[in-house]
């Protein structure tokens, strides 16, 4: 068996095999998104997050137990200075079959083509609105027309597959779902309707009354396109869909409605270092401090991690009547 054929070692005590991470490589970000933080966030100070040598090295050990694919998120990414030289590395890792990104895309045209180069297989992109000052509202500070070039760019330099997301709330995008599916299906790129979750006390809203449903985002779609289920399931919490007559597909976040924990094949790794089990519980265990432990090896951390499986909690209970929100907010945890 080759290493690229190694299943993975990380398995939890449900039987689900873990072979995706999430890194995040900063909580600091250039937008400040009504869902995702507070309007005067407080960012960690510079010696509490992992430096991009640590970071590779959390990121070496899991592929050498078996993970395939790393989606590098935050906060934005693209922030966190010199991040090209960690994600080179990162795209040169043996053993790693897709390396992903999660962006605001606000630097993208800057970093489209180095970042293909680079070995980065995929991006995701986060585009709420097309209406410049809505897009402004959501964000506080983004700038719709930077997005847009990003997005432009990221199509340029050969990107497949490039999707976009969209966080849907009731009163602030919820009339442009049809829009950004349009938008979209005009670029032959993918779109993701993402339903808001409860993580930390963000913003001036009720989330309970504005999220949306993505059952109702497909009715409001079904009306303008003709939808037809992917029946290949991917795994992971996205359903997709063919949008017929296009290259495109529109993929369905429901962590709120739908449960998919039964499938979750991922962990997160927030730029404390800490591995969190679970996005929407507070299980979790310090990476940091093996890391910096002049005494413990690799082959320590890969302990830590391997036994770290067996609190990776069942599911989460977003709403549930005894849900208890994690303090964190989705900056900290890494989207
Ligand atoms: N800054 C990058 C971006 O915006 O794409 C990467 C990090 S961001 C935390 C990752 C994803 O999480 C984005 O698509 C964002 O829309 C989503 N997100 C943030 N807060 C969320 C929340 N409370 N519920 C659902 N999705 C959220
Ligand atoms: Fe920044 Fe992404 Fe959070 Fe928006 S969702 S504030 S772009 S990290």
């Amino acid at each position: 068996m080759t290493a690229m054929e190694q299943p993975s070692k990380l398995i939890d005590k449900f039987g689900r095999h873990v072979d995706y991470i999430r890194l995040s490589v900063t909580d600091r970000c250039d937008f400040r998104c009504v869902y995702c933080m507070t309007e005067d966030m407080q960012f960690l100070p510079r010696k509490e997050i992992l430096s991009l040598e640590e970071l590779y090295r959390v990121a070496k050990v899991f592929t050498e137990l078996g993970v395939k694919k790393i989606r590098l998120t935050g906060g934005e990414p693209m922030v966190r200075s010199n991040v090209m030289s960690l994600i080179e590395k990162l795209g040169a890792l043996p053993g790693l079959e897709e390396l992903l990104l999660t962006t605001n895309g606000a630097q993208l045209d800057k970093y489209a083509v180095p970042l293909k180069a680079a070995g980065v297989k995929r991006i995701n992109i986060s585009l709420d609105s097309l209406d410049a000052d809505r897009f402004k509202r959501i964000s506080r500070v983004g700038k719709l027309e930077r997005v847009l070039a990003g997005i432009d760019a990221a199509k340029a330099a050969g990107f497949e597959r490039i999707r976009l997301n969209a966080v849907v709330m009731r009163g602030y995008n919820d009339d442009e779902v049809v829009a950004l599916t349009d938008y979209a299906v005009e670029r032959d790129i993918d779109i993701a309707f993402i339903e808001e979750m409860p993580l930390g006390d963000a913003s001036d809203h009720d989330r309970e009354e504005t999220t949306c449903s993505n059952d109702w985002v497909r009715g409001v779609i079904a009306e303008a396109y003709q939808l037809t289920d992917v029946t290949a399931k991917t795994a992971g919490p996205s359903r997709y869909v063919r949008i017929e007559g296009t290259n495109s597909r529109i993929g369905f976040i429901s962590p709120v409605t739908h449960n998919f924990c039964a499938d979750c094949n991922r962990v997160r790794v927030t730029v404390e270092g800490r591995l969190l089990l679970c996005l929407g519980n507070e299980h979790s265990i310090d990476l940091r401090a093996i890391l910096r432990d002049q005494q413990l090896t690799d082959d320590d951390l890969k302990q830590a991690i391997i036994a770290s499986m067996d609190i990776k909690p069942e599911r989460h209970y977003f709403y549930d009547k005894d849900y208890q929100q994690p303090v964190r907010l989705m900056n900290m945890t890494g989207g």
